[in-house]
């Protein structure tokens, strides 16, 4: 059975004025699914914000009390400031610094314990993805690294296989750094070409386990399923993982601000599909994703997908019409919104 896990402080929480990532990105796909009938209370769980010391499985104790003084202060001192890489641009003090990555993490190691268990064999967590964080430092709009803790939790509970799968358009090198020189784990990263980190070039293997296929600016679905197909599918196969971890980001999207890579939702729901299909207990995360209407449209698909939807030709019913239409994008101010935006699910 799959469950979807969520939290009320994705509404209205954000990281300030000027951020891409001020736009809202976790409700409106609850609200979405729910509204297409996609979404019923007993497949829905809230979770609580993660704990220190949960957190500390893969971040220092340091940083963790970091994030809580700025919550508690909303400042930070120049020394901590610099070595949390805390307080800029990419990484703002806001007002949830500490509880809304903290939930967003504990909705991945609750995800990872459901896979374990076998309560659950698919798991939903768009507020998870936030693959670039350090374990002593934030980094790339990323404070927790909800993957790391995914990953962390799968490895030391279990003796078992996991396959780490990242489709965002950003390399995940928080993931990498801290995974790949482990044996039990394969990594694999479809991401564009000489973007920032600009890690992971082809030949990057990290500490050995990591597959890494950059893509050029402007590849298109054709370009994500050949290398799904022909490179990702065959050594995830002959891996043989008893669990996957795919980091969903939308942001490789043609409409997305933040990368060059064309994709449509239907080849990204392609993708998600084939890793699905494997019927290998699989955590799937968000990540990446700064057009709004973009990104709850192919997270609200993602989960249809998991619940043996098809998203591939379905119409917003009018709430749906609704929620999206309320959304904010600062980045189009002004513009007028496509009505393909908001009218239904898919781009075709
Ligand atoms: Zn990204």
């Amino acid at each position: 059975m799959a469950i979807f896990l969520g939290s009320d402080i994705f509404r209205g929480s954000g990281y300030g004025p000027g951020h891409p990532l001020n736009i809202p990105r976790v409700w409106p796909v609850i609200d979405i699914c729910r509204a297409q009938g996609w979404l019923n209370d007993s497949q829905f769980e809230m979770v609580p914000p993660a704990t220190a010391k949960e957190l500390e499985c893969f971040h220092t104790p340091e940083y963790i009390q970091a994030l809580i003084d700025a919550e508690k202060t909303q400042v930070l001192d120049e020394i901590r400031s610099k070595r949390h890489n805390i307080g800029n641009y990419s990484n703002p003090i806001y007002q949830e610094i500490y509880r809304r990555p903290a939930t967003a993490a504990k909705a991945s190691l609750q995800g990872a314990y459901y896979l374990i268990s076998g309560k659950h064999s698919r798991v939903f967590n768009p507020s998870g993805g936030t693959h670039h964080g350090f374990p002593d430092s934030a980094n790339g709009f990323c404070f927790v690294n909800d993957p790391a803790i995914a990953l962390t939790t799968l490895y030391h509970n279990t003796s078992k296989k996991i396959a780490y799968v990242d489709i965002d358009a950003h390399h995940p090198d928080g993931v990498q750094d801290n995974f790949s020189h482990l044996e039990r784990i394969i990594l694999f990263s479809v991401h564009e070409a000489d973007r920032w980190p600009r890690t992971g070039k082809k030949d990057d293997v990290g500490g050995g386990n990591a597959h890494n296929y950059p893509l050029q600016r402007g590849s298109n679905d054709k370009d994500l399923k050949e290398v799904i197909t022909n490179q990702v599918l065959p050594l995830l196969l002959a891996f043989n993982p008893d669990f996957i971890v795919l980091q969903a980001g939308s942001d490789g999207l043609e409409e997305d601000p933040q990368s060059g890579l064309c994709y449509s939702n239907q080849g990204y729901w392609k993708t998600v599909s084939a890793f699905l299909q494997l019927n290998i207990p699989i955590l799937v995360l968000g990540g990446g994703g700064y057009n709004p209407f973009t990104t709850a449209r192919a997270w609200a698909g993602v989960w249809g997908l998991m619940i043996g939807k098809s998203p591939y030709k379905t119409k917003c019913v009018a709430e749906s019409r609704a929620i999206l239409q309320s959304l904010s994008f600062p980045h189009r101010l002004g513009k007028n919104i496509p009505d393909r935006w908001i009218s239904r699910l898919y781009d075709g």
